[in-house]
């Protein structure tokens, strides 16, 4: 049997900087806390636990306290409340999230509504509705779009989530295109996404089945799931290699293996050893 690595398999950059920032806070200063997860792996959380780093749900009394900002970023009454409260601020949001804040603060300031592609409930999209003065519209697929509320708007811009499928913003904005005069639309999906959307659109069909290594919380793994589960039914979404079922590997001479944004390296390689013991 063959295994087949994805070239983009694991950390991106954002996720590489983000925990790198984290470590070396970790060793100058202390108390710090972290407000939720610095990014969406279990084992990463645990890494950076065990270096000091304490996971917060609410901010207390920040005198004295260094407060990591994730890697997906923070809404600006977050952070504004967290230095009220005295808080030395590490900023660990990936460059790229702070290019779509930026793009979306000058697409309200240029006076047009704005609409983000993404899931309401993620913490990036969170990020960025909350940089904002005025309420956007955030829109996750094309059958949820608000039709009321898209044909009053005169102009717009739109942004997407930074590990959104690209099939799908695109067919988002081919329909608000019909219904907005005006409209700004900003590709914010960022490279590394790109490519291993990119690669995933290929492997599924090179292999006889797909492993995908990462955390249920992670957005990108979800969407290289789904990309990998639509061209290939047998693909497989797994957060750890106890999860690997013999059965999966029947028949099998090649497997193709590939990891979300913030799945470590180990884990990894733990599959893949995993796999060539069950085969
Ligand atoms: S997935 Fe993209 S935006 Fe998110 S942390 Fe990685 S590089 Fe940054």
């Amino acid at each position: 049997m063959k295994i087949n690595l994805a070239k983009s398999a694991g950390f991106c950059f954002g996720v590489k900087r983000a925990i790198n920032l984290s470590l070396a806070t970790a060793k100058l200063k202390k108390p710090i806390y972290m407000l939720g997860d610095i990014v969406h792996n279990e084992n990463v959380v645990r890494e950076i636990e065990k270096s000091g780093i304490k996971k917060i749900k609410r901010l207390g009394a920040g005198c004295g306290k260094t407060l990591l900002i994730r890697a997906h970023g923070s809404n600006l009454s977050t952070l504004r409340k967290a230095k009220a409260l005295g808080y030395d601020i590490i900023d660990a949001t990936c460059p790229m999230v702070k290019e779509i804040h930026k793009i979306a603060k000058n697409m309200e300031n240029s006076g047009k509504r704005v609409i983000v592609i993404g899931d309401k409930m993620h913490d990036e999209v969170r990020g960025i509705v909350g940089q904002l003065k005025g309420k956007a519209i955030i829109i996750d697929r094309y059958e949820n779009i608000p039709y009321e509320k898209i044909k009053k708007i005169k102009k717009a811009g739109v942004i997407v989530q930074s590990t959104q499928r690209l099939e799908n913003a695109l067919k988002i904005v081919e329909i608000l295109r019909k219904l907005i005069p005006a409209l700004d639309f900003h590709n914010t999906i960022c490279q590394p996404t790109r490519i291993k959307q990119g690669e995933i659109k290929a492997m599924p069909l090179n292999n006889d089945l797909m492993i995908i290594i990462g955390s249920k919380a992670s957005a990108n793994t979800k969407r290289i799931y789904e990309i990998s589960k639509s061209l290939n039914f047998r693909s497989y979404w797994i957060n750890s290699p106890g999860e690997i079922k013999k059965r999966w590997l029947s028949k099998a001479n090649t497997v193709g293996v590939t990891a979300g944004a913030s799945t470590p390296k180990a884990t990894i390689q733990e599959v893949i050893k995993k796999i060539k013991t069950l085969k």
